[in-house]
């Protein structure tokens, strides 16, 4: 009897044994806010010991600095840095960096390369929700539906009358998309039942995929010039930043309507406003700006040919939930030695 009982007290322990060890060999991960949807957080916290930024807010650069030594795996937002200062920080542990997000403009991608450090993201789960809002954008912004709206406020409304926030149709149009990438293209898909004429587009090759909408290759200048609508989906680096200055806004016609989504570097903001202000073009709509958030004395937000949005574009419920999905998945592929089976790993 005291035999068995002691084979008892021995196996308990080997239990809690096994536990605390497997515990201890967890991998450490970091996640910049408490706020992602629950899926990704979930499968985090069951197979990492997961440090948490706990407000739910951008993650400040003195915490980050100070969570992230000893990680094995970074889970980030596109308000994160991920640098060269990061990187050291964080020490040789460090093996993946997944960001919740398409873009990669907030990451040191030659840093990481050359620590061989995976980077995941989430390619195509929000190319659909992106391009809604994109068209969604483009209307909002070519038919005045927040001026309008806010005329009724104001008291405006009188009467039906028959120029009274008249604004510009798609039909018969050409639109111009700057960057013809997985969501440029379903923006064009999307748009063509408008019965746009022409769809213009950019990009460093020929892309097979335009065929669907007859869409022509061209270079920017021509792009610029030919343009009722010019729709930017370019992703964010050192070559487009600034794409769109004075001498852009210059080429494009003075009825063009600018509608940005990608990233807010892309343009030259001051110059944005002047040709706005000046009539250089007729309206923007953007989802994406500098800095964000937008200050509210900012002189973009007190004109009434444009139309901000808080950067928006991916969000819809599944969508997010998605990408936390995708971003926790691609972490631990990489620490469980299976990085061939990240969902979406950048090519570095
Ligand atoms: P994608 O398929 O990779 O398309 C990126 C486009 O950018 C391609 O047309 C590509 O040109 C072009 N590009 C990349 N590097 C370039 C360079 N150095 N010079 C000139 N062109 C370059 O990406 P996506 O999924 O469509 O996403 C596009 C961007 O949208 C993202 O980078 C992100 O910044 C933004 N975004 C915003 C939101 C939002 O909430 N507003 C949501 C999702 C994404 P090529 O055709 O020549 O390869």
């Amino acid at each position: 009897m005291k035999q068995t009982k002691k084979k008892r007290i021995k196996k308990v322990d080997q239990r809690f044994y096994t536990t605390l060890t497997k515990m201890a060999n967890k991998p450490k991960v970091l996640i910049t806010r408490p706020d992602i949807p629950a899926v990704g957080l979930n499968l985090l916290n069951a197979r990492c010991d997961v440090v948490l930024w706990e407000k739910p807010s951008p993650i400040p650069r003195s915490e980050l600095l100070s969570r992230v030594p000893g990680v094995s795996g970074i889970f980030c937002t596109l308000t994160d840095k991920i640098d060269e200062e990061i990187l050291i920080a964080a020490g040789k542990d460090l093996k993946v960096v997944a960001t919740m997000s398409v873009g990669t403009d907030h990451l040191d991608l030659k840093a990481l390369k050359n620590r061989n450090i995976k980077v995941g993201y989430t390619p195509n789960v929000l190319t659909n929700a992106t391009a809604e809002l994109i068209v969604g954008i483009l209307l909002a912004t070519s038919r005045r539906l927040l001026e309008a709206n806010r005329a009724i406020y104001r008291n405006e409304w009188k009467a039906w009358a028959p120029t009274w926030m008249c604004g510009t149709g798609l039909s018969k149009s050409t639109v111009g998309i700057v960057g013809l990438g997985r969501i440029g293209c379903k923006v064009a898909e999307c748009l063509k039942p408008f019965d746009v004429s022409r769809i213009l587009y950019t990009s460093r090759t020929v892309k097979q995929e335009a065929s669907k909408f007859n869409g022509e290759k061209v270079e920017l200048d021509k792009l610029l010039e030919e343009s009722d609508f010019v729709i930017v989906t370019i992703a964010l680096t050192p070559d487009t930043r600034e794409l769109f200055n004075a001498q852009a806004f210059e080429k494009m016609k003075r009825s063009a309507i600018f509608i940005n989504a990608s990233r807010g570097e892309v343009v030259d903001q001051q110059s944005l406003i002047g040709a706005l202000k000046n009539g250089t073009i007729k309206a923007a709509g953007l989802d994406v700006m500098t800095p964000e958030p937008i200050p509210l004395d900012s002189e973009l937000l007190k004109l009434e040919n444009c139309v901000v949005l808080p950067h928006i574009g991916s969000a819809t419920i599944e969508t997010r939930e998605e990408m936390a999905r995708i971003t926790a998945e691609n972490i631990l592929a990489v620490l469980e030695g299976a990085s061939e089976k990240m969902p979406a790993s950048l090519n570095l």
